[in-house]
């Protein structure tokens, strides 16, 4: 009997030639249109590496971790779907390799192939599709982003489910490449030959892309289209040009709206053309474009020759910005750097401090005077997770007289005002076993953190191993800072701020994940006010 035929169109995304095209931004920028048209949508990511999740990996390889409000550790271009599409999604969002073959080869040992070879076709093309699937005949549209490069020999079963997918009768598939065009500015030409190469490789595969995305820094003229639609064989209404944004990645979806690409797909598809609705998201673009202010925020970490390690953060100072009519210029600040002497040449420039998330003990000293620097000088602090125990280890070093303070891990001292949470401590395995994703906060009213957040219920997400130490809460409270967050069984200290200071609170969790585009973070669109309202008073003073 023929299966039922589903609602769900899939929308599949490949990139040729090179990486770092975009798919990300693209896949997410096409979901928010399709959204914008009224249809429902999510985005898958499969990524073909080995390990089950990028959560063990340097933030210098891979970039963020993106977590979940389920806890799942993920691919940092989940954060890009999120913050576009303006809704949270689950560990079902994101495949590696790692998790396909895990999976596969677990099942063997069960015995639930039991007399048969276990191959890639079908088994681990099966686990995939499985996974591809998972949303059927929930949304009216699964886009479903391949990661890797068309020719990589790592991603073959994710494309070779794709290929199978595009056979299957019982739901329309769409095929989109996003490929490269150089210009060669010698011979003053646009070359179409890599994405010849490459849309040959994905056809030697089994798989006919019906619309290609050509990254480009020139104007594709009629000609070259039409080259690359005879090559290429698509129709030349299916060759887009995709240049660079020119200011901020928000306008990618105006762009792809303008040059009719959502339109062009849904007929494609046979679906209906409706319109859209994209009203605030032009104003929190125009917004980025025009900004009145302008501040200067220091990011101190270690991950500093990557800005993908604090992608999150990044765009979150974006969102913060727009909604605060300002600019907000992000400089990573290595705090291996920061010494005694120096403290004042890396940060006196700055409106703002924030001290981002990190795992071992490398910069650490500079991260804790960063800390003392913009206590001590009044300059609005925001420290995310390791960057709010560095704030409390200075604290306790500086106000609470325990000149050794410190954190379990990185030190053996007595005074572990940062400890291992009691359910961490016998943890040996560093794969997906550290506190993950989303928990609830209770909020002391009157604090900084009510007034950002308007409430006293919160959900944040967390991936940390280590807790204010509950030992030390009293000393630290007595000492004037404040507990203003805490876990509802009053366990763990999830926010601490400081009084008479004009902006300084540390978190436990990563509200970096939760920020979206047009509507931000409560926490850093008051942190940027705060920088702004420095800046200005900096600037008065001056005069
Ligand atoms: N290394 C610290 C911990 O595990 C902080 C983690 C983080 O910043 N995400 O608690």
């Amino acid at each position: 009997m023929p299966k039922k035929q589903s609602k769900t169109n899939y929308i599949f995304i490949t990139g040729g030639v090179i990486s770092s095209l975009g798919k990300g931004i693209s896949s997410a920028s096409l979901g928010l249109l399709l959204q914008s048209r009224g249809y429902t949508v999510t985005v898958i990511k499969l990524d073909p590496y080995i390990n089950v999740d990028p959560g063990t990996m340097s933030p210098l390889q891979h970039g963020e971790v993106f977590v979940t409000d389920d806890g799942a550790e993920t691919d940092l271009d989940l954060g890009h779907y999120e913050r576009f599409l303006g809704k949270s999604l689950t560990r079902d969002n994101n495949h590696t390799t790692g998790q396909v073959y895990f999976e596969v080869i677990t099942k063997e040992r069960q015995g639930k192939y039991l007399g048969k070879t276990v191959q890639v076709i079908p088994h681990i093309t099966d686990e995939i599709k499985k996974r591809m699937l998972a949303f059927d005949d929930e949304f009216d549209f699964v886009i479903i982003e391949i990661g890797g490069t068309v020719g990589d020999i790592e991603s073959l079963p994710f494309l070779e489910a794709q290929r199978q997918l595009n056979m299957e009768a019982n739901h329309k598939t769409l095929n989109i490449h996003l490929t490269y065009v150089p210009y060669i500015k010698a011979a003053g030409e646009i070359k179409t030959k890599p994405t010849q190469h490459s849309v040959k490789t994905l056809m030697e595969y089994g798989i006919k892309p019906d619309i290609l995305l050509c990254r480009t820094e020139q104007k594709l003229l009629k000609d070259v289209r039409a080259k690359i639609a005879l090559f290429c064989m698509v129709d030349v209404d299916c060759v887009f040009e995709v240049l660079d944004a020119e200011k901020t990645i928000y306008e990618v979806p105006l762009m792809f709206s303008k040059d009719g690409l959502p339109d062009r797909i849904l007929t494609k598809l046979g679906m209906e053309i409706r319109e859209s609705d994209l009203n605030k998201w032009e104003k929190f673009v125009d917004k980025i474009k025009k900004p009145k202010h302008s501040v200067t925020i220091a990011l101190v970490g270690k991950y500093t020759n990557l800005g993908d390690a604090y992608k999150s953060i990044i765009e979150a100072f974006v969102h913060a910005g727009s909604i605060n009519d300002s600019k907000v210029v992000v400089k990573l600040v290595n705090s291996e750097k920061i010494e005694d002497n120096n403290v004042d040449e890396h940060l006196a420039e700055f409106d703002g401090i924030l001290i981002g998330p990190g795992f071992g003990d490398r910069g650490i000293e500079g991260k804790i005077k960063a800390a003392r620097y913009a206590r001590e000088n009044n300059v609005p602090f925001f420290g995310i997770c390791l960057g709010m125990q560095c704030a409390v280890i200075e604290y306790a070093r500086d106000i609470c007289g325990l000149s050794n303070a410190n954190s379990t891990e990185f030190s053996e001292t007595p005074n572990k005002v940062i400890d291992f949470m009691d359910e961490q401590r016998k943890i040996t395995d560093k794969g997906g076993t550290m506190r993950l994703g989303s928990y609830p906060c209770i909020i002391k009213p009157g604090t900084k953190a009510y007034e950002a957040y308007g409430n006293e219920y919160i959900n944040e997400r967390h991936r940390h191993r280590y807790e204010v130490n509950n030992d030390f809460r009293d000393l630290l409270q007595d000492n004037g800072m404040i507990l203003s967050g805490l876990s509802p069984d009053r366990k763990l200290v999830e926010m601490m701020e400081l009084p008479n200071h004009p902006w300084f609170i540390g978190v436990q969790f990563h509200p970096e994940l939760k920020s979206r585009a047009v509507t931000g973070h409560p926490l850093f669109i008051q942190f940027i006010k705060a920088a702004v309202n420095h800046k200005l008073k900096k600037d008065k003073s001056k005069i």
